[in-house]
């Protein structure tokens, strides 16, 4: 089976996570000032702020902007349960837009309709390593004060007309384990604002300034050494991971696109993909429906997955929740029923992707 995600961990971890642990400190510490540097200096963020995972990053990013009950956020319905939870856990008020099939992100013209009195954030997410179109989402955001803060959790050093995602005033990264970068759990916050960055260091080390002197209601959001052990090394290659998931890409993109009844993804004009997933479309023109697609996948041997199934929104537990605001999202409604993700990751050789190409095309009968 040709699996849809790995980890690859080389020598360089290894040791780093050694060095670690022989030094016997394992909590918070060099390391971790290490890795928020360096990924600081690769993706162009003037503060990095790592906590423990990419959720508790969306709720930290969305605490520090003191959102009052009743505040509403605007974000995507086809995004991962994370995004919906944080600004839940905010005690923000959650309100989608609808998205553009061409890059499953925010449609800017949605967004602008979606805005209320109560709008005080836009939350895109930058879904499957491609970032949504910023300039209007930054223009909507200038014209109406308001704040924007990015899920860039699938999206380490995507660009967007040269600009990287996190750097439109608040940004959050993922490093689970089936992220581009991993540190098994681990998030990433960045900005430009100073003050901003100061209070995350406080709200992450519960509300701490100096020993003892709390500051405000905090938490214990921390990452650990031995964590960002593991995530220095990849920093480091990360251009390599890049290049390797934009070949896989190219090569599946040749291999498919001509294919009835699929449609293949596109690196948009302007934005650099880092492909965290290769998902395609399968429409009503093909033989045979998404799911049995993905089962007659696995049946041939090639690991697909489905991200994601339904709308954010569209389980009991927020259809019932009084500050979840649903509202109509035709184009994502579209989407979920078709969208499939075939194996992409730096593991794959030439001869998995020939075969992921020869399975999808035996699938649709092309
Ligand atoms: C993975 C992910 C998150 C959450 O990150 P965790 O590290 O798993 O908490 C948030 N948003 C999106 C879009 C994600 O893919």
């Amino acid at each position: 089976m040709i699996p849809i995600t790995t980890v690859q961990f080389g020598q360089e971890e290894e040791q780093l996570v050694l060095e670690v642990l022989r030094s016997g400190s394992v909590a918070q510490g060099p390391k971790v000032a290490q890795l928020e540097n360096r990924f600081g200096e690769l993706f162009g963020a003037p503060h990095v702020v790592a906590v423990n995972n990419g959720t508790t990053a969306l709720v930290a990013a969305l605490q520090v902007l003191d959102l009052q009950p009743g505040d509403e956020v605007i974000t995507s319905p086809f995004t991962f349960v994370a995004t919906l939870n944080a600004i839940l856990e905010a005690g923000a008020t959650a309100t989608f837009a609808d998205i553009r099939a061409e890059d499953f992100n925010l449609d800017p013209d949605s967004v602008a309709g979606r805005i209320t009195d109560r709008t005080k954030v836009i939350l895109p997410v930058h879904l499957y390593g491609q970032m949504a179109d910023m300039d209007p989402l930054e223009a909507l955001a200038n014209d109406r004060g308001l704040r924007i803060l990015e899920d860039s959790a699938q999206s380490h050093g995507a660009t967007y007309n040269g600009r990287h995602a996190g750097s439109y005033g608040l940004g959050t990264f993922s490093l689970y384990a089936t992220k581009n970068i991993t540190t098994g759990e681990g998030g990433l916050i960045t900005t430009d604002d100073d003050d901003i960055a100061d209070r995350l260091r406080v709200l992450r080390n519960q509300g701490m300034r100096a020993r003892y002197v709390y500051e405000m209601a905090g938490n214990n959001y921390r990452l650990t050494d031995l964590q960002a052990a593991l995530g220095i090394p990849q920093l480091e290659r990360y251009a390599s991971i890049v290049d390797s998931r934009r070949h896989n890409a190219e090569r599946l993109i040749d291999g498919l696109q001509d294919v009835p009844g699929i449609i293949v993804p596109r690196q948009l004009e302007g934005r650099g993909h880092v492909w965290h997933q290769f998902t395609v479309r399968v429409t009503s023109d093909a033989p045979v429906d998404r799911d049995e697609f993905v089962q007659k996948l696995a049946e041939r041997g090639v690991g697909a997955g489905v991200y994601y199934p339904k709308l954010v929104f569209d389980y009991d537990a927020y259809r019932t929740h009084p500050r979840v605001v649903m509202s109509d999202v035709p184009v994502a409604e579209r989407i979920v029923s078709e969208v499939v993700s075939l194996p992409v990751h730096t593991a794959l050789t030439e001869a998995d992707l020939d075969e992921i190409v020869a399975a999808v095309r035996a699938v649709v009968g092309a």
